[in-house]
């Protein structure tokens, strides 16, 4: 004789007792059951039939008392070999119906077999095979609130045997129906029992009862009769040590994490579009702190860029030297050309050119204007990078001689020449100084500021010196350093130098362009710091948006929860299912944010302002979103999953 398939001795179970009442809802229920064997369990509303199904179902444990499944003492199971059991062993067949209302008939019905790991092409062609057997062929795709109750609990016994449902548990499933529906339930139920189901019905009707071979009736939590026939059921159909062994060897596999991720997705999904107008709300957090991070790089990164732009265009290479007060109440010092020349004896200094000028009064014949002269030597074009695109700059020795000549800006020939004229060779009067003109300069245009780079005249230092400015001391010197990458090196041998000379007096300014920059730049990063610190605010603030809607989500999907679990969800499946919804809204706003980031992005190109779209930024932004929803969604996931399977279904 073959091993029962399920054995009670002597269970318990007692409600309550810390802080209610204690109650005793059975009080010592022995049975067993063998494979093939069809049992109602009867007795009036509140005798403990339902306590008794969810132990028999392993969604609850006894108080006290030993329960053996195919020969297996169900206490030292754990908690995947109980969900092993509740979704393979046994299909739960409810009376309240108890499907999952955002998912289809088919989605239901295949729910108990992604649990299982069920390649979806079997999963599917099952499912549907099932929905048509229970006559449900042109329904598979309607939601619950889409069917009538008889259709409903079709569907769920369908749910039942999608996994094979060896031990079906039915509890009251007529109990909501009209006598109609009841009774091709029952006829249902009754067909499956004669191909070798275990039927375990409970019912309080005791019509309903007779359908079943064998009747256990208890009252106030104690069996009070029970029909066991000694004739051995007509079909046995699984033998206990069978799902033993599978029990044994199935619990410890895994299930197909593909097919669950899948059905995680497409839940989540629906879920978010279900809740679409609460989802959105709930997401600005995350859509503004992603989109506020993407903008922030791209316009800290374009910045950049035309900082560089402009920085390869009038070189990083050059540093400037001027007077100032050592003290407030010392006079200005002074940079002479012996400082000059003496800078330019350093090895780390390439080319070196002292500056005198000023605004002054230009005329030729009847046209004046002021325009800004400078007394530079010969290096002005390769110091400035600024060529001489016409005749040629004043040579050497005009420098030695103080030769009153000029190269003139393009606007200063547009403006004071005659239309067409060849302006080399003509005069100007500086400040009423002849000058003649021997080249003209490349156009520059507007350089920063509003002064126009094109409305000047270069002449040779030594002239500007002592014809026109009457001093000999350079205003300020600009030099380059010999090797752009070493500009702060040159710095500081020339601020040692000058020391040296001055006797450690420090009246004068030495600076380059690299460092104005860097200035400029470090005022950037400021804004940028700002601009990160409200995207961090706005993450968090939107991280605890997503834990907000996950806790709301899990407190109205409790019931939900707990049909997963009857159906054989493991507690890691639940916090899977739940991260994957927190993931995936945060997802969804990420993407969003990036979405609004690039639309930003483009409206400030359009206002002319730089900017410079990075990838890794914008996955990094992304990256943060997913983040945020894992860091925010772990806590409701595993609130989720830690659920007791009864507490769960039966909540409202
Ligand atoms: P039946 O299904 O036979 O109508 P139940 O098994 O649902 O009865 O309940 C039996 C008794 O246990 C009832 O008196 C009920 O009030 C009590 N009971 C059920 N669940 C709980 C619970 N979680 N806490 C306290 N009492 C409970
Ligand atoms: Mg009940």
């Amino acid at each position: 004789m073959s091993a029962a398939l399920i054995e009670l001795d002597d269970i318990h179970k007692v409600y309550g007792g810390i802080d209610s009442p204690e109650v005793q809802v059975l009080r010592g229920i022995s049975l067993s059951i063998q494979p093939g064997e069809f049992v109602a369990i009867v007795g009036a509303s509140g005798s403990g039939k339902s306590t008794l199904m969810n132990i028999l179902g392993c969604l609850d444990r006894p108080s006290s008392g030993r329960y053996r499944f195919a020969g297996r003492d169900v206490a030292e199971l754990d908690s995947d070999e109980l969900a092993w059991l509740r979704r393979e062993a046994f299909g739960f067949v409810f009376q309240g119906y108890h499907l999952i209302p955002s998912g289809s008939a088919q989605e239901n019905v295949e729910m108990p077999a992604i649990y299982a790991g069920t390649p979806a092409d079997q999963r599917h062609a099952r499912a549907a095979a099932l929905l048509e057997r229970l006559g449900l062929a042109s329904r598979t795709g309607n939601r619950p609130h889409q069917l009538s109750g008889g259709q409903q609990q079709r569907v769920s016994i369908a749910r039942a045997l999608m996994n094979g449902g060896h031990i079906i548990l039915a509890d009251e499933p007529t109990g909501a129906l009209d006598s109609h529906s009841g009774a091709e339930v029952m006829t249902l139920l009754d067909e499956l029992a004669s191909q070798g189901h275990v039927i375990i019905l409970i019912t309080h009707d005791r019509e309903v009862a007779a359908r079943a071979r064998r009747i256990i009736e208890i009252r106030d939590g104690e069996i009070v009769s029970d029909s066991a026939s000694a004739e051995p059921p007509a079909a046995p159909g699984v033998q206990a040590d069978e799902l033993r062994r599978r029990l044994d060897r199935g619990a410890s596999l895994r299930g197909a994490w593909k097919g669950e991720l899948i059905e995680s997705l497409q839940a989540a999904w629906r879920v978010m579009w279900i809740n679409r107008f609460r989802t959105a709300l709930t997401l600005l957090g995350i859509v503004i702190g992603v989109a506020s991070v993407v903008v922030m790089l791209a316009v800290g990164e374009g910045s950049k860029r035309q900082v560089m732009a402009q920085m390869a265009a009038f070189g990083s290479n050059i540093l400037y030297i001027s007077a100032k007060h050592a003290t407030s109440r010392e006079a200005a010092g002074q940079i002479t050309l012996d400082d000059v020349a003496a800078i330019g004896g350093l090895p780390q200094v390439h080319r070196i050119m002292p500056v005198i000028g000023g605004e002054l009064m230009v005329r030729h014949g009847n046209n004046n204007q002021t325009f800004y002269v400078g007394g530079n030597n010969t290096e002005f074009p390769q110091i400035l990078n600024w060529p001489v695109v016409q005749g040629s700059l004043f040579t050497e020795a005009d420098e030695q001689r103080g030769a009153a000549v000029a190269v003139i800006g393009q606007k200063v020939r547009d403006k004071l020449l005659a239309p067409g004229s060849d302006p080399l060779g003509q005069y100007l009067l500086i400040e009423n100084v002849p000058f003649q003109v021997v080249g003209v300069l490349a156009a520059k245009g507007a350089s920063s500021g509003n002064q126009d780079s094109d409305e000047r005249i270069v002449v040779p230092y030594s002239a500007a010196a002592t014809r026109l400015f009457g001093s000999r001391d350079p205003e300020y010197v600009i030099m380059t350093a010999a090797d752009s990458s070493r500009v702060s090196e040159t710095e500081a041998a020339i601020d040692q130098l000058m020391r040296k000379r001055r006797q450690g007096k420090r009246d004068f300014d030495l600076t380059n362009d690299a460092a104005l920059i860097q200035a400029e730049a470090r005022t950037q990063n400021s804004l940028s710091l700002m601009l990160g610190a409200i995207a961090a605010i706005s993450l968090l603030v939107g991280g605890i948006g997503v834990m907000n809607i996950m806790l709301m989500t899990v407190r109205e999907r409790t019931r939900e929860i707990g049909i997963r679990m009857a159906t054989g969800a493991r507690q890691r499946d639940i916090l899977r299912q739940f991260l994957t919804e927190a993931v995936m809204l945060s997802m969804v706003g990420g993407v969003t944010g990036i979405a609004l980031a690039l639309g930003i992005g483009g409206a400030l190109l359009l206002a002319d302002i730089a900017v410079a779209f990075a990838l890794p930024a914008i996955l990094g932004a992304f990256a943060c979103a997913v983040i945020t929803g894992v860091v925010f969604g772990f806590m409701p996931a595993r609130k989720a999953a830690r659920l007791d399977p009864v507490k769960a279904l039966t909540s409202v």
